[in-house]
């Protein structure tokens, strides 16, 4: 019995089209609310430290003696917490993701 209902599912199957993309031969298609990683625009930042403050993850580093702003894309779980709160708006989440990256910890 159990034999006929998984021939039916695989019959009913490959009528279908797939689901899976044949990376990277056919690129992924992003939607406007794809969170894929976070942009800072610098020249409006104000380095007040807002964004360190409400991450989670303690992805970002804000130093505003020396008006540097860094991120960790791999401690980011892209929650936006961090668009939310900039009192600036100099902060986004890009549709796409960012380009692979390796770290050392
Ligand atoms: S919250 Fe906005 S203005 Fe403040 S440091 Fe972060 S990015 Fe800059
Ligand atoms: S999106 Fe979330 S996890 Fe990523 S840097 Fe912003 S606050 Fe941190």
């Amino acid at each position: 019995m159990a034999f006929l209902k998984l021939a039916g599912t695989v019959t009913k199957r490959m009528g279908m089209k797939s689901a899976c993309y044949m990376y990277p031969v056919v690129a992924r298609e992003f939607t406007k609310t794809t969170r894929g990683h976070v942009e800072l625009d610098s020249a409006d930042c104000i380095y007040c430290g807002l964004c360190q403050r409400k991450c989670p993850t303690k992805a970002i580093e804000v130093n505003r003696q020396e008006k540097n702003w860094t991120i960790q894309p791999l401690r980011c779980i892209v929650c936006s917490g961090c668009v939310d709160v900039c009192p600036k708006k100099c902060l986004r989440m890009e549709n796409t993701y960012s380009s692979s990256v390796t770290s050392k910890f």
